[in-house]
């Protein structure tokens, strides 16, 4: 046995010539991920690893000193307080898409069994995230990436979220808003009260200069053309009748697309366009009403 605390500052030595943002916290997660300790044992004054678990750790912290994010290293990750399995081939969840969750919630409010479709969904956090705080909803979730979808799908099972179907999808194929009106009411029927949709905003010429672990993250997921704004257009112009009247379209946007996509959403003839905060006070969420 070695004392935690003798390894834990080599390691994190190790974490920071790295470049980990946040040794601690990240060398916390992986000793309970490789050894079963949490966090509270972690921090006994008696806390000691065998050389099998320091072992574990080690080719878990190797790994990770290479650039993988560690989302994908532990397999799991919070949003909303509920658990998704990630791994590589979709977005990781972000505290900032929060923002979106709490936005639709407060659009929904009142009503006794909303219709609600997240495109391209991922994980399916979003989508999920709403329909287990919205029991009486219906949510649809299209996604287009093979490898996103079964996380999807594996999403909805582990979170028992009976009340979201996925729907394998290109949302920006002309026949698409048919195909999502028939999993809502009917192809052709305005039948949603919400459409939420964090699509990929980054432009293309600043994927390159992302941090090293966004790299490990599918780019399909990223790429919002030259102009980020690609998807914002096309979303705005096939779906927006598919909503309800007085439903409401909700964007994620990028840190300086917040007026960009209010413009879009203006130029498509939609009413009431709000904004909503994240955290890092960035416009985060950019929504409009159908009137
Ligand atoms: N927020 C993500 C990032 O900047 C981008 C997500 C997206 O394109 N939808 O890494």
């Amino acid at each position: 046995m070695v004392e935690l605390h003798r390894l834990r500052v080599k390691w994190m030595g190790e974490l920071e010539k790295a470049g980990v943002y946040a040794p601690a916290f990240e060398l916390c997660e992986i000793i309970e991920h490789a050894t079963g300790l949490d966090r509270a044992h972690q921090l006994a004054f008696d806390a000691a690893l065998t050389h099998a678990q320091i072992t574990a750790v080690e080719a878990l912290l190797a790994i990770r000193c290479t650039g993988k994010p560690l989302q994908y290293i532990l397999g799991k990750w919070e949003f909303y307080g509920l658990d998704f399995y990630v791994g590589e081939g979709v977005l990781i969840p972000r505290a900032d898409t929060e923002t979106l969750v709490e936005f639709g919630l407060e659009q929904l409010k009142g009503i006794a069994a909303p219709r609600v479709a997240d495109l391209c969904s991922g994980s399916g956090c979003i989508a999920i995230a709403l329909a287990k705080n919205l029991p009486a909803s219906q949510v649809t979730a299209a996604e287009l990436s093979d490898a996103a979808y079964g996380y999807l799908t594996r999403n909805i099972a582990l979170n028992e979220a009976g009340n979201v179907a996925p729907l394998k999808m290109d949302v920006l194929a002309e026949g698409s808003p048919r195909m999502l009106e028939a999993s809502g009411g009917g192809a052709g029927i305005a039948c949603f009260d919400l459409i939420v949709s964090n699509p990929p905003y980054v432009r293309t010429a600043e994927l390159q200069g992302l941090q090293r672990e966004v790299q490990y993250e599918p780019m399909m997921a990223l790429d919002g053309t030259a102009s980020g704004l690609y998807f914002y257009r096309e979303i705005t112009r096939l779906y927006k009748n598919s909503l309800k009247k007085g439903g409401w379209l909700a964007y994620e946007v990028g840190d300086d697309q917040s007026h960009d996509v209010q413009k879009i959403l203006q130029q498509n003839g939609f009413a009431n366009i709000a904004t909503k905060k994240d955290l890092g006070d960035f416009e985060r969420v950019v929504a409009g009403m159908r009137p």
